[in-house]
């Protein structure tokens, strides 16, 4: 059986969080479910797009989501279908990394409070909003009964994205963060676990710590360019393709990333203002549709298919035993 796996990740950034980030237009920010888009019709769209493809995927939820019903509901068939649900944070700020440290806690917490409840299990997966990781983030997420965070984005293109939000929200905000920033773009490409004193860099030896894995989101090797599905969505198959074809000759296991808006026609619930919003939102449902498709296409021609949380389970090694010489099994994986 093919060793190559795919992780397929899906961000339900609810319509509220797309519009805070992005400034589009519509009913004002908080303005939540119960009618929103992203669960009404976006989350629908992904379980057949998924099960055309028999895949397990992980989708990361909004914990202040859960109270609405019709995202209750929708969870449910999530899970029912076999797919994870993971810890989003509990509001989705894109300011995150400058609270303070209770109320950073509390946003992790929160959400995984509100979601054990729903879900009637923890989640393992922790994400980020907007890619934001830093040292007090981390080491915050790593006290927790996480598998894996999957919050690094490894590319030096952060600044680049981070000015695209803006000119697209019309806006300047607090983006602190956002995107990775600095040494975050000399990060492993490949899913590693993390040193507890630096995490952006793989313990060298054998460890008694946790088994928190960090899985990156996807970058092409080399100029390390993003490799989402989003990206691949604004800039064509042949950006995709080229990207997968360097991803798939060096990357034995990859993180590939939806958003909730990835299968949603915006038009109607949130018009982009300019040009650069219309080519990145405008898109219509078909042909997102036929994208998605294609994408895990392309990908599954290299890859199987794998849930995040059942490969950093697959990957744990055996318990740590000091009487033992370390297991070749556990400690970095880059291969
Ligand atoms: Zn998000």
């Amino acid at each position: 059986m093919n060793a190559s796996r795919a992780l397929i990740q899906v961000d339900l950034d609810p319509l509220w969080a797309v519009r805070q980030c992005y400034g589009l237009t519509g009913a004002p920010p908080g303005a939540s479910a119960p009618a929103d888009p992203v669960w009404d019709r976006a989350v629908p769209a992904f379980l057949e797009l998924f099960d055309a493809f028999g895949l397990k995927a992980s989708f990361f939820v909004v914990g202040r989501d859960t109270t609405h019903p019709r995202c209750r509901g929708r969870l449910t068939e999530i899970m029912t279908a076999g797919h994870e649900v993971a810890n989003h944070t509990q509001s989705h700020r894109i300011d995150l990394l400058s609270m303070a440290d209770p109320s950073l806690s509390a946003e992790i917490d929160e959400a995984q409070e509100r979601l054990t409840q729903v879900c009637g299990r923890a989640p393992l997966g922790f994400r980020a909003p907007g890619y934001a990781m830093n040292p007090r983030l981390f080491e915050a997420v790593a006290q927790r009964q996480f598998l894996y965070d999957a919050s690094v984005l490894p590319t030096a293109w952060g600044w680049a994205l981070r000015t695209v939000a803006r000119l697209i929200a019309l806006k300047s905000q607090n983006r602190h963060g956002q995107y990775g920033h600095g040494p975050v773009g000399q990060a492993p490409l490949k899913p590693y676990r993390p040193d507890p004193l630096n995490f952006l860099r793989p313990i060298t030896a054998d460890s008694e710590e946790k088994p928190l894995w960090e899985i990156p989101v996807t970058v092409t090797p080399g100029w390390r360019l993003p490799f989402h599905a989003g990206i691949a969505m604004a800039l064509g198959r042949t950006y995709f393709r080229r990207s997968l074809h360097s991803v798939a000759a060096q990357l034995e296991t990859i993180n590939f990333v939806f958003h909730g808006v990835d299968l949603l026609d915006l038009r109607d619930d949130a018009p982009a203002r300019g040009a650069l919003a219309g080519r990145l939102f405008g898109q219509s449902l078909p042909k997102k549709k036929a994208e998605a498709a294609f994408m895990l296409e392309a990908i599954q021609a290299h890859y199987a298919f794998e849930r995040a949380d059942h490969w950093a389970r697959r990957n744990r090694g055996p318990a740590p035993n000091p009487l033992r010489q370390p297991s070749p099994g556990r400690g970095i994986t880059e291969k």
